[in-house]
């Protein structure tokens, strides 16, 4: 059952939660601990991060300096497949404009159409490490309304190549995000709005929102997303704290807020541990607010680790 099915079926809010895949080398075995852990929460589906190439340079004997391009995290259809198999559950994994030509987006859609997977996450991806600025590759696309508009279009048997004839059309349900807070690159809330739409329009069945900490900011962003005739589920994303460097990185890297309270209660922690038991708890009065307000369900950002969500999930659905 594709994620939309899933969500319109459910009795009550589902809990789903997001995977990265292991770094280069590392084992899979440790992905399936994470989901060992969590099996008995009955998650509706699994979400597998996406991670585009990364350029380095690295200094030669002679001083001149050798490009580098590697992926640090590769994998991320096979591990969802992996899983489908193993599990029997839904994955939905999550593809990108950025790194990817319209012909290896299709290539990798053709890939999960033929291993069963019909639920994909569709993201630009933020602009590589060292630039300010998104560049799509050349033949790649710029805005993810044009790579749900690519995936709709081989919905509707339509490829690249418009010279195949009797094409097998693909039956793709296709997830995007929302962003409570606005997008970082978006000049006001009411233009990423505007862009949000158009991601919907052009065929997206679902928004899963970035994390946040207050959940004023995901109500008000359901509303103006309704306001702007925008009907779709809109899935709360959250994670909880789980290090004291939290409250300073998670701000910079995903353009968020995090309330002065909880700021407060991780300033008296001097370990990780108490921060993470911190986290637990705050997260834990989030997932209850959410649920009671009506939420579709709440798909839990787990960074590989999944004992706090454990006791999170346990104690709020
Ligand atoms: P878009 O919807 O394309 O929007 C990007 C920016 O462009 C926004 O500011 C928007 O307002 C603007 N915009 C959009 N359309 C237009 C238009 N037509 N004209 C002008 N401006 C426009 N990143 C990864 O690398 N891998 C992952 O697996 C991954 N998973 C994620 C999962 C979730 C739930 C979320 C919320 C984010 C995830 N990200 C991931 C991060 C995401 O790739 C970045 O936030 C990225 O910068 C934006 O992606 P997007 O799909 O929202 O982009």
């Amino acid at each position: 059952m594709s994620v939309i099915e899933k969500i319109k079926n459910a009795k009550g809010p589902l809990f789903t939660f997001e995977l990265l895949p292991p770094l280069k080398g590392h084992s899979i075995e440790r992905i399936y601990s994470a989901i060992d852990r969590l099996m008995e929460f009955e998650p509706a589906y699994i979400n597998f991060t996406s991670h585009r190439n990364e350029t380095s340079y690295k200094e030669r004997p002679d001083g001149l300096l050798e490009k580098r391009v590697t992926r640090l995290r590769p994998g991320t259809i096979a591990l969802a497949a992996a899983v489908k198999y193993k599990y029997n559950i839904t994955v939905v994994p999550h593809i990108l404009c950025g790194g990817f030509t319209r012909e290896e987006t299709e290539n990798v859609l053709i890939e999960m159409n033929f291993l069963n997977i019909d639920d994909v996450l569709a993201l630009r991806g933020d602009p590589q490490r060292g630039s300010r600025v998104f560049i799509p590759e050349k033949d790649g696309h710029r805005y993810t309304s044009e790579l749900v508009a690519q995936i709709v279009d081989m919905n509707n048997g339509r490829y690249l190549e418009d010279t195949l004839r009797e094409n097998t059309p693909t039956s793709f349900c296709i997830g995007v995000a929302g962003y409570p807070e606005k997008h970082g690159e978006a000049p006001n809330m009411e233009t990423d709005i505007v862009n949000l739409k158009k991601k919907i329009d052009a065929g997206a069945q679902y928004i899963v929102t970035q994390m946040f900490f207050d959940n004023g900011k995901y109500f008000r962003f359901r509303d103006l997303c309704r306001d702007a005739g925008i009907h779709v589920p809109v899935i709360p994303g959250i994670k909880p704290v789980s290090a004291l460097n939290d409250i300073k990185m998670l701000p910079k890297t995903f353009h968020i807020d995090l309330p002065n309270d909880l700021v407060k209660e991780v300033e008296k922690c001097s370990t990780d541990q108490e921060a993470r038991e911190v986290g637990i708890e705050w997260t834990t009065m989030q997932s209850r607010e959410l649920i009671s307000r009506g939420a579709p369900g709440i798909h839990y950002y787990t960074l590989g680790r999944s004992d706090n969500i454990a006791r999170i999930v346990k104690a709020s659905f």
